[in-house]
């Protein structure tokens, strides 16, 4: 078993919680060798800090940080994500050598164990413009030295969506020309209600999916789930939804493992 590196997931509040509970499931399912690690605030309720100890190996206790930056992410229209600052805490996890921060809403399909022979900092493109990285999964080094210019880097430029990708999209502003080694391939975050309008190549390289990414409103525990037809049905008013496949991965995952433990 390795120990000095991790995955490492966040979540601020109980709904990201049941995201964070498959997720790490989800690593669980595929043998990982690596250690498990979850950053909490304070808002994370008792029970639930109680099923995330059962499938993680570390649960970490960190303030809340905002981006008190309404005005951008309301051009986002996301004025939730202020809070996804909170993300860059990671860099703080100084008992580990290198990590591999994996947004709450994400599901893993095939072990990714490999990420760890990356370096810092690798990233997906993101679809909505592909010259920026996806900030759902990420390869890092924690170091007080990164956190504190991560940190400078809030305060004298911000973020330019709001959120921690445009503020990790400054911060490592030269990802996209630096060297292609840095570049994921999209296996390793399909954001897949973006992917669902291209449907060739999802016939021609979904089998390749490694993790699946629910970026959006739609996440997987808002949709819901009739037993009787074992069917699901998205949450009102969020657009376009995700491939419905994926997201019965993710809730067969959690009536298997994870509700049973909450009954
Ligand atoms: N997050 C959280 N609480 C929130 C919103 C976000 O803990 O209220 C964390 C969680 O790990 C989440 C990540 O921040 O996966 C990024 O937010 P989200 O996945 O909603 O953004 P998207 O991928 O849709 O852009
Ligand atoms: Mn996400």
């Amino acid at each position: 078993k390795v120990d000095d590196e991790a995955f490492v997931t966040l979540t601020t509040n109980d709904p990201y919680g049941y995201g964070a509970l498959v997720l790490g499931q989800s690593l669980r399912d595929v043998g990982t060798t690596r250690q498990l690690v979850v950053m909490v605030t304070k808002e994370v309720s008792q029970p639930m800090r109680r099923q995330l100890s059962l499938i993680y190996d570390v649960i970490q206790q960190v303030d809340p940080f905002d981006s008190q930056d309404a005005a951008h992410l309301a051009m986002l229209t996301r004025p939730e994500l202020g809070i996804t600052f909170t993300k860059v805490h990671c860099w703080t996890l100084k008992q580990y050598k290198k990590c591999v921060f994996i947004d709450a809403d994400c599901l893993v399909l095939q072990n990714v164990d490999d990420l760890f022979e990356r370096d810092e900092f690798s990233a997906a493109p993101d679809v909505g413009w592909p010259d920026i990285f996806n900030s759902g999964v990420f390869v890092f080094c924690p170091s007080e030295e990164t956190y504190q210019g991560i940190l400078q880097c809030a305060v004298t430029q911000g973020s330019f969506d709001g959120g921690d990708q445009g503020l990790l999209n400054t911060y490592f502003s030269n990802w996209s020309t630096l060297d292609i080694k840095y570049h994921l391939p999209f296996i390793y975050n399909m954001t897949s209600a973006v992917s669902y309008s291209y449907r060739p190549a999802l016939e021609r390289f979904g089998q390749g999916i490694k993790i699946v990414h629910f970026i959006g409103t739609a996440k997987p525990w808002l949709y819901t789930y009739y037993p009787n037809t074992n069917c699901l049905s998205p949450p009102e008013g969020c657009g376009n939804g995700h491939d419905l496949k994926y997201v019965k991965k993710w809730w067969d995952i959690f009536l298997a493992n994870i509700r049973p433990n909450i009954e």
